[in-house]
């Protein structure tokens, strides 16, 4: 007789985007012909760039000829990828890894929900609240939680991001094991500073627990002073994994690409120096057969100088849609935080409205969906996040049609 994971059935259900989708069609039916504007997914909407485009296609072309196809490649990723990437952070971030830190993936998503695997069931998760929701998902699954109690998972350590500290938590009161923090953070938009980031670290020094740092949306860092990888701030490369793509960069996200920096120094309370490096190397090469190759030849273009400058106007597309949002949310009278430095606006909702009331409300008068902020864990209730990824147009008709529409 099979029996499931138990750990499975404690997830609840996954309910926020099907909620979403449930409700706008519903609208949709009832108001035949009329558009929706969709300010709700994180998902890109412009063109994979010229010169990463034409790595990829060269790429084809390789593999399309018997003289130069290749199969496998190493389950860590191409070495001149992890090498490129090594250089990148030398030369971006004045950080110094080696190349074999980096562990190539087919996107942050998978790292993120994979990592905790290296880790004892019995350990203690910090989470942000609000978060991104693999961090718990993956963990609940992991058997650290024991269960879902209505509002959030019994066993768990929620570090609050709210208005009053900035949407930057304060370390743990007590001692947890894994810290997974996310800046600039999905949802909130709200980016670090290096010495806020430095009590985390020292924190995790301290308590000998580790950060699971996500860096996905770095590159939409463009004021000085926040950090853009965990290893700016010093001892982090003893207690840090980061981990990043070039899904919101690049335009990755339907190419799959992302990579975990695990370097041999980060500790743990056994197995001896090195153990978490080497554990996840054999936890790639037995679980994972390596990222395509055509995605990792696109990589590669987009770290040279060429694909960077490409992804930079990239960002700056989709930072100017951000500007676009938040001065015309403010512009009516709605408190908003993030959209600077950040893809995602984070809006109070007016007059005492909860996330979903907001949600319906923009909907049925604006036309406009939106997230709501209690999807992402119950400090994002009375908020929403309105993302910024979208066609400019489309973007500019929603933003005229929520001030037509909403009074703050
Ligand atoms: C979009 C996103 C990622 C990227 O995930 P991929 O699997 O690389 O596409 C990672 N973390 C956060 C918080 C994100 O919003």
């Amino acid at each position: 007789m099979a029996f499931v994971n138990e750990n499975f059935l404690s997830l609840a259900s996954g309910y926020l985007f099907p909620e979403i989708a449930r409700r706008t069609k519903a609208w949709q039916d009832k108001n035949p012909g009329q558009k929706v504007l969709r300010l709700g997914i994180g998902n890109t909407t412009e063109a994979i760039t010229p010169h990463i485009a034409k790595a990829m296609h060269d790429k084809i072309d390789l593999l399309s000829r018997r003289e130069t196809y290749t199969g496998y490649g190493d389950e860590q990723g191409d070495t001149a990828l992890r090498t490129a990437l090594r250089d990148f952070y030398r030369s971006e971030y004045g950080v110094v890894l080696e190349a074999d830190d980096f562990f190539i993936s087919d996107g942050a998503k998978s790292d993120a929900a994979n990592i905790q695997e290296l880790f004892s069931p019995s350990m203690v998760v910090a989470v942000q609240d609000p978060a991104y929701p693999v961090y718990v998902d993956s963990n609940v699954v992991g058997g650290r939680s024991t269960g879902y109690n209505g509002t959030n998972y019994d066993g768990f350590v929620y570090l609050e991001s709210n208005s009053s500290n900035g949407f930057i938590p304060d370390v743990p009161q007590g001692k947890v094991d894994l810290i997974y923090l996310c800046f600039p953070n999905n949802p909130t938009g709200a980016v670090i500073t290096r010495s806020q980031l430095k009590r985390f670290v020292d924190y995790a020094l301290e308590n000998r627990s580790v950060i699971i740092y996500d860096a996905a949306y770095a590159d939409y860092i463009r004021e000085p002073g926040y950090v853009r990888t965990i290893y700016e701030i010093e001892g982090a490369s003893r207690c840090a994994i980061e981990i990043n793509s070039f899904s919101k960069n690049a335009g990755f996200t339907g190419v799959r690409l992302g990579w975990a920096v695990v370097p041999r120094t980060v500790e743990s309370e056994n197995g001896g120096p090195g153990t978490i490096h080497r554990l996840w190397n054999r936890r790639q090469c037995t679980f994972f057969n390596g990222a395509s190759n055509i995605a990792q030849a696109g990589g590669l273009a987009a770290l040279s100088p060429e694909g960077r400058a490409e992804c930079r106007k990239l960002v700056d597309y989709y930072l100017g849609n951000a500007d676009i949002i938040k001065k015309g949310l403010e512009s009516i009278g709605l408190v908003c935080y993030g959209g600077v430095n950040s893809p995602y606006i984070w809006a109070r909702c007016p007059h005492g409205m909860t996330s979903w009331e907001f949600f319906d409300y923009l909907l049925e008068h604006a036309h406009v969906v939106v997230t709501p902020g209690s999807g992402f864990g119950p400090a994002g209730e009375g908020y929403v996040r309105v993302s910024s990824y979208g066609h400019r147009e489309d973007v500019v008709a929603a933003v005229e049609s929520i001030k037509e529409h909403v009074h703050g």
